[in-house]
């Protein structure tokens, strides 16, 4: 298989070509004509497989066309740690180079003013851990309103981390039309059971 072949468009195949990525790694190949398709999908797959282009691409792609407002993200992507929000955003952003998409990110350690002014600029894709966002949800500089598609990544780590009950808060902010692609090494119980009550039909992803 090609990337062309998963039914992404050309402004998406040139941010792979500008990624480097020649084929796409068994998780890609599986994920992504399911998350074009508008499908809930939840994939096992760990850091290495190539997991974060298999969400960010067909994110990046749906929400195409469409004007990012203030404050308003279109796609959000929750993810526990600074390390893995930086990785998130070294793909994302070389892809909305070619597309003229705008990522932000934001998470905790960093300065809020920051974050704060680049929500206000317009957010196409928004990267974030959980706390950060919460917080910023709270304080009106977010809303999760228009949030079209929602990752969540490494979900099991962030139930390790105890970040659950915010990643339901969140998940609970969104409006009722969304798609959910939830990425977890293994699932537990809990993950388990918000898979049960909060996403539709599923689409497996074993690789
Ligand atoms: P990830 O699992 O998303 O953290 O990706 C692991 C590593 O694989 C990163 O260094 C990516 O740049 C690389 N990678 C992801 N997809 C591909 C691909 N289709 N071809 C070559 N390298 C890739």
């Amino acid at each position: 298989t090609s990337f062309a072949e998963l039914g992404l468009n050309e402004q998406i195949l040139a941010g792979v070509e500008a990624l480097g990525f020649e084929t796409p790694t068994p998780v890609q190949a599986q994920a992504i004509p399911v998350v074009l398709e508008g499908r809930d999908v939840v994939a096992s797959a760990q850091t290495g497989t190539g997991k974060t282009a298999a969400f960010a691409l067909p994110a990046l792609q749906l929400i195409q066309g469409k004007k990012a407002p203030s404050k308003e993200p279109l796609a959000l992507v929750v993810t526990p740690t600074r390390e893995l929000a930086a990785q998130i955003d070294n793909v994302v952003s070389v892809v909305c180079k070619e597309t003229g998409q705008r990522a932000v990110i934001v998470m905790g350690g960093a300065k809020f003013d920051k974050q704060i002014a680049q929500l206000e600029k317009g957010c196409d894709l928004l990267v974030a851990t959980p706390g950060r966002l919460l917080d910023l949800m709270e304080h009106n500089h977010v809303s999760l309103s228009k949030v079209q598609v929602l990752v969540l990544d490494e979900a099991d780590r962030m139930l390790d981390m105890g970040f659950w009950p915010s990643v339901r808060r969140i998940m609970h902010a969104l409006p009722e039309k969304h798609q959910t692609l939830l990425f977890s090494a293994t699932i537990p119980p809990s993950i388990k059971s918000t898979i049960d009550a909060l996403l539709r039909d599923p689409a497996y992803v074993e690789i």
